[in-house]
Parts: C-alpha cells; sequence; structure tokens
C-alpha cells in the first residue's frame, strides 16, 4: 500500500527528554494543582511569546472562554468576530452568553476586514474577537483604534499564532488579552494546553481564580470559578518541546518554502505572500484554487490528493456561521469573500518533519492534475 501523508504530525520531543522530567513528578508526587513544571512554563512562555503576563489553561478553547469570562462582558452583549475559524471560536462566544456578529474577511490574508467592523457596531457591541487565522497576523493598530473610539474590548484567538511577533512585539500583547492553543495539531504543543497573555496584570489573578474554582484560600472561595488548569505532564511535555520549537519552526520553513517554490508559478492556485515586520511560524500552507483558471474544483483536488495518501484539509470549511447550531442565528450581513474562501481553500500538508521529497511529490501532483485542456 501507498504510504499515507497526513495533513499534520505531531513534534515529538526526543523520549529521554521527558522520562527524564517525569522522574521529577514520581519524586514529588505532585501531578496538577499549579506545580512547579507549571511555574517553570508559565515563565520560559512569558519569556518565549515576549508577553508581560500569562496563564496556562487546560486547552486553547477554555483560554478563549477564560478570557472572555475574565473581561467581565455583559451577558447578552454582542461580539464581532469572523466565521472563517476553527468552530471553537465561535463556540466560546456564545458558550459566555454572549452573541456573535459575524464580519467579512479580507481576501489579502484572510482576517477579518477591519474596514467593515465599524458598520457592525452597535449600543450592544462589548468586543471584538479576531483570529490571526494561519499565523496572519490582523490589522491590529486599526482594530485597537476602533476599540479605543468605542471603549469596547479586543480579544485575539492567537491559537494559530504561536511565537509570531510584529514589529518586534510578542502578537500575544495586542488587544486586551489573546489566546493561544497548545494542542497536539499545533506547532508547539503540550498534548493539550492553551494560554491567556495579557497586558494587564490584575488578570493573573482574576485568570487564575477562574481557571481553579474561584479558590482563592482553603476556606474562601470568592467567585464563581471553573476547572482549567493545565496539569504537570502536560507542562513537562511543554517544557520538553519548547527545547526543540526554533529547531521545528525552521524545518517547518524549509518545507514551506520549496512548496512556494514549486506552486508559485501554478495558474489558478493562489499563496498568501508573506508580511512585512511579521516572523512567521509556517503554521499552516493554505493555497486558494480558483476553478476557472485551475481548470478544477478545491473538492476535486482533496479527492485526487486523497486517492493518492496525501490528506489535505478543507481548513475552514463550512464557515462556522453555516454550521448547524449557527445558522440563520446571527449573520446580519453578506459574507462574500469569507464565503469565496472557505469554498476554495485547502490547506496542505504541513510538519517539521516532512520530506521535501514528499512536498514536491504533492506540489507535482498538483501541477499535473492542474489546467488539463
Ligand atoms: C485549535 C484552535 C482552538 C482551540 O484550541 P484547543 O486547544 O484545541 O482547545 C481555537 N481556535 C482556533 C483558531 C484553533 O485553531
Amino acid at each position: 500500500m501507498k504510504k499515507k501523508i497526513l495533513v499534520t504530525e505531531s513534534s515529538m520531543p526526543p523520549l529521554d527528554d521527558y522520562i527524564e522530567m517525569l522522574q521529577q513528578l514520581w519524586d514529588s508526587h505532585w501531578l496538577t494543582n499549579m506545580g512547579t513544571l507549571h511555574s517553570e512554563l508559565e515563565n520560559k512562555l512569558k519569556e518565549y511569546l515576549k508577553v508581560e503576563g500569562i496563564s496556562l489553561m487546560v486547552n486553547g478553547h477554555m483560554s478563549l472562554e477564560m478570557a472572555l469570562s475574565a473581561l467581565k462582558l455583559p451577558n447578552g452583549g454582542e461580539v464581532i468576530t469572523t466565521p472563517f475559524t476553527f468552530i471553537s471560536t465561535t463556540h466560546a462566544i456564545v458558550r459566555s452568553g454572549l452573541k456573535p456578529i459575524f464580519c467579512d474577511i479580507k481576501m489579502s490574508d484572510f482576517t477579518i476586514d477591519e474596514e467593515k467592523i465599524e458598520a457592525l457596531i452597535t449600543e450592544n457591541t462589548v468586543a471584538i474577537l479576531p483570529v490571526h487565522v494561519y499565523g496572519n497576523i490582523c490589522a491590529v493598530e486599526r482594530i485597537e483604534e476602533i476599540a479605543d473610539k468605542y471603549n469596547i474590548k479586543v480579544i485575539y484567538d492567537a491559537a494559530h499564532a504561536f511565537g509570531v511577533t510584529y514589529k518586534g512585539k510578542g502578537i500575544g500583547t495586542f488587544g486586551n488579552a489573546s489566546i493561544f492553543s497548545f494542542h497536539a495539531t499545533k506547532v508547539f504543543h503540550t498534548i493539550e494546553g492553551g494560554a491567556v497573555t495579557f497586558n494587564n496584570p490584575e488578570l493573573y489573578q482574576t485568570l487564575y481564580n477562574l481557571k481553579n474554582f474561584g479558590i482563592r484560600s482553603e476556606e474562601v472561595v470568592a467567585e464563581v470559578g471553573a476547572n482549567a488548569k493545565l496539569n504537570e505532564f502536560c507542562a513537562a511535555m511543554g517544557l520538553c518541546n519548547l527545547r526543540y520549537v526554533e529547531d521545528e519552526i525552521a524545518k517547518r520553513k524549509r518545507v514551506t518554502e520549496r512548496y512556494r517554490e514549486l506552486l508559485s508559478e501554478v495558474k489558478g492556485i493562489r499563496i498568501l505572500k508573506p508580511k512585512p515586520e511579521v516572523t512567521s511560524n509556517y503554521a499552516y500552507f493554505p493555497v486558494l484554487i480558483d476553478e476557472t483558471a485551475y481548470g478544477r474544483l478545491r473538492d476535486e483536488v482533496y479527492d485526487i490528493l486523497k486517492e493518492n495518501g496525501i490528506y489535505s484539509r478543507k481548513y475552514f470549511y463550512p464557515l462556522t456561521s453555516d454550521q448547524a447550531c449557527f445558522r440563520n442565528k446571527y449573520q446580519t450581513v453578506p459574507l462574500n469573500h469569507a464565503r469565496y474562501v472557505s469554498d476554495r481553500i485547502l490547506v496542505l500538508p504541513l510538519y517539521a518533519d516532512l520530506s521535501l521529497e514528499d512536498v514536491a511529490e504533492i506540489a507535482n501532483l498538483m501541477k499535473e492534475i492542474g489546467n488539463v485542456r
């Protein structure tokens, strides 16, 4: 049987590194509840992500829910967001008792169209929740301007943007809070895990209480909290992975550059351009397939790749606003760009250890099957 190339593959640290770290847990018997590995990872990530404050969480989704809760947004408030994202972003808004208001995206980088945000602001708007989709950063300066003008909060879903910097600043320093996902499929992972980053130091305690049942001391529960703590085994995995993440990103860069070389001249395949003043993490390799110029629909390409053992992803299709649980509930404006992109986007396999031969095989197949006339 032909080998399979999956869309992603989790990076693994050397097993000995992890075992060595586990020895500490066997010695201490302290397995969760903000142990030493948790603090060590928090400190190291704060530095790596170049942020002022960070609180580790059990996963990216709970990071979103905890961040929304920490900012104390009034119940029923409207949150302007993008439908071109992983379903978690929209779920977090709705599960927090807030109302998602979907804004269209830009064709240039697939992030929220900042020039369409103001038209969606009403007296009930409480926040903007944009997504640095594929690690492409949103128009953070313009979004801040709008948020200041209307006195509303900004929470970034930076799940794809681990380690990304803009003008030398950590991407997690923008807005009132940002969230990261450390899920096994992300550039940096703790198996499951996540974090909220912020500038306001008061948020540290608020988030600590929220992720730990609101417990202040042995006998005092001061607020209503959840359980969203990152355990020591996950923190250990994070500490091990963090040692190699620069290397992983460098390897991803090589894969990305090879894809670019091989696919940039193919008619009907659009690749996003890197942005100035941004250091990328090469998290994903999305291509936009224009069926007229390429001669095939995205779904056909997906199927042909699959028949050849290559597993790409229609990421993100459908739009979250079109999913059964949200359809016809919250959408107020047409989402033409988002819909256009969602129908034509394909994320190609990309991970640190994907061989350049495999990249060539994928790219050559894409060349062969396109423009057939
Ligand atoms: C992965 C992801 C999340 C959720 O993170 P988990 O760690 O899987 O809970 C949220 N938003 C986006 C955009 C993601 O890609």
